[in-house]
């Protein structure tokens, strides 16, 4: 079984489709790690996209503000600007399916996903302190969560030696390997879909073969003036619409 893993697509269309382009063919099923919405100008396209390809997802906070489950009283004022504009466009329907998206940790064929980390649905993984705090409540050996919008992650030898996973350049279009060892553990992020913060602009994401045990991670370039054209037409704050190509 191969799963196509995604994350913080944060409604930008353009990035998803090229996404879903570059994958094709080489996945059996989609596996989503929440925030299909916020930031960007299709939440209702985005959700329409997903859904039927979707074999689990978890949910975001994005997600979680945008239909009202969560305040955005703890987004900065850009953030909120965005989650204002979502919820007033989501249609009623995408809106009963946000709040209807399971929170993490969601178990699926041995993997464990979240949105933000084992030990809450809401908390980042950063570093290598947040990634131990992580391997301590994780409930399988192979964790994939998103929310810090950066391609990667942390192992954890059998000896019980913790390091980010070492990730080889990605060419456009291109994918590096991670071979996956018996004994070790894992916490992979597959990257940002849609807001990538990890300073290359490229759309991310993973896809995980439980047969070959191994995960590609690929970077793929998408027609980012499009998702800027929209955003400046909806009036979307400018400091989302520049950060989309920095890639912070
Ligand atoms: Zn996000």
């Amino acid at each position: 079984m191969r799963y196509l893993i995604l994350s913080d697509i944060h409604s930008n269309l353009e990035a998803l489709e090229k996404s879903l382009k570059l994958a094709e063919g080489q996945y059996d099923q989609v596996l989503c790690l929440g925030d299909l919405v916020g930031y960007g100008p299709d939440p209702n396209a985005v959700i329409s996209r997903i859904r039927p390809l979707a074999g689990a997802i978890v949910r975001g906070n994005h997600d979680k503000a945008c239909c009202g489950l969560m305040g955005a009283g703890d987004f900065n004022f850009l953030a909120r600007a965005a989650t204002d504009w979502t919820r007033a466009r989501l249609t009623p329907e995408h809106i009963e399916f946000l709040r209807g998206l399971p929170s993490g940790p969601v178990q699926i064929d041995g993997v464990e996903l979240v949105h933000g980390s084992p030990v809450d649905e809401d908390e980042y993984i950063f570093d290598s302190l947040e990634a131990a705090q992580a391997f301590r409540v994780a409930g399988a050996p192979l964790v994939f969560f998103g929310h810090s919008h950066r391609q990667g992650g942390f192992l954890l030898t059998a000896d019980k030696r913790l390091q980010p996973i070492p990730l080889a350049a990605i060419k456009d279009d291109g994918s590096a390997s991670l071979a996956l060892q018996q004994g070790v553990r894992y916490l992979i992020n597959p990257g940002s879909i849609g807001q990538p913060r990890d300073g290359d602009w490229r759309a991310a994401f993973a896809i995980l073969d439980r047969d070959r045990n191994r995960v590609d991670f690929y970077r793929t370039p998408y027609g980012l003036a499009a998702t800027q054209e929209k955003m400046r037409k909806e009036g979307l704050p400018g400091p989302l619409i520049a950060r989309l190509e920095a890639g912070r």
